[in-house]
């Protein structure tokens, strides 16, 4: 029996797989690798390259293997391109979702982890957020997930499809010895950017935004290490398979960085200058977003290592300077 993880060529679905594989897992990958790379992808896993809305191609996949559970981080993900093209977003991560549950409805599989975001409880109305929240989100990539997670109900309600969904806050880091790693073209996260200006492949960072309700005035944000992230979702898929209920969780550290102290850190962290600027507000972005994860941490067991921002900052370091051009080396 295997796992199938959707989006294994990308950033957090990579490390999943190398996390599963290593626990010796079979593991069945689909990427259209539109972000994701092969590289990146472990070479136990078996890759099938294809698109999630392509009805013909899943049904393909899923008569060759077996099946039993499916992790699925495939989705664009980029809350600013999402405010200029919501349809991309609703197209590619809701049809695709419903593609996916069909195919998994007529071939029984009945266990779904999935990545939802933050971005779902749009401006917190408290800190930290808790998952029974108002969910109001303030940009499309957040409505996409919301969706989904409003499908996933359903479809376990008529075809008794157990789903977790997993809202991340802000994922960072990279495997500690630096071979697997966040590669987006163009790149568009705070971190990946502030260290692309250490190594001096771009000139300054701009910060968007220095007039929020916040200590700096900058937005403040959770980070949550690659690696805890994904440990989750094989903890997420080990409670569904012992019969947990279908749930949501947060999946953040509880502690808030602004943007200004994330800079201060990776100042610290890598020696280098960092030329930064303010620059206006990016539209979507709430202000202040910490999770409460104690749901996790007590349902699934969820035990982060990488508790501290400095560990994050180190081991993406570590990757970006041995892949200065991601995996195009
Ligand atoms: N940000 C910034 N400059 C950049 C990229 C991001 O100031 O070049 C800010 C962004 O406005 C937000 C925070 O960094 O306040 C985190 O943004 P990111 O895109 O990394 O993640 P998001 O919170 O959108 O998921």
């Amino acid at each position: 029996m295997s796992i199938l993880v959707t989006g294994g060529a990308g950033y957090i679905g990579s490390i999943t797989v190398d996390q599963l594989i290593t626990q010796g897992q079979d593991i069945v990958v689909i990427d259209n690798l539109s972000t994701g790379h092969r590289e990146a992808v472990n070479e136990n896993a078996r890759l099938y390259e294809g698109d999630l809305r392509d009805a013909e191609f899943m049904d393909n996949v899923f008569g060759k293997e077996t099946i039993e559970a499916v992790i699925h981080v495939a989705a664009f993900s980029i809350v600013p391109e999402s405010m200029k093209d919501p349809l991309k977003y609703f197209n590619n991560n809701d049809t695709g979702f419903v593609t996916l549950l069909e195919t998994m409805n007529h071939h029984d599989v009945r266990q779904i982890v999935f990545s939802s975001t933050a971005a779902v409880y749009g401006e917190p109305v408290h800190i930290p957020i808790t998952e029974a929240d108002p969910k109001i989100p303030t940009n499309p990539y957040g409505e996409s997930k919301l969706l989904m997670e409003k499908m996933a109900r359903w479809a376990d309600e008529a075809y008794g499809i157990r789903f977790v969904a997993l809202r991340y806050f802000n994922v960072a880091g990279a495997k500690p010895d630096g071979s697997i790693g966040e590669d987006h073209h163009p790149e568009t996260h705070l971190l990946p950017i502030i260290l692309q200006v250490a190594t001096g492949k771009r000139e300054k960072l701009q910060i968007f935004g220095d007039d929020y309700d916040t200590e700096d005035g900058t937005n403040v944000r959770d980070y949550v290490h690659v690696m805890d992230l994904a440990a989750a979702h094989i903890l997420a898929a080990k409670y569904l398979q012992n019969g947990g209920k279908s749930d949501a969780f947060n999946l953040g550290s509880a502690t808030g960085f602004s943007n200004l102290q994330l800079l201060q850190a990776a100042r610290q962290v890598t020696g280098q200058a960092i030329p930064s600027e303010m620059a206006p507000r990016r539209p979507g972005d709430p202000s202040t977003l910490i999770a409460a994860s104690d749901k996790a941490r007590e349902v699934l067991g969820w035990k982060p290592v990488f508790d501290d921002v400095t560990k994050t900052i180190e081991t993406a370091w570590t990757w970006t300077q041995s892949h200065p051009n991601g995996y195009q080396e």
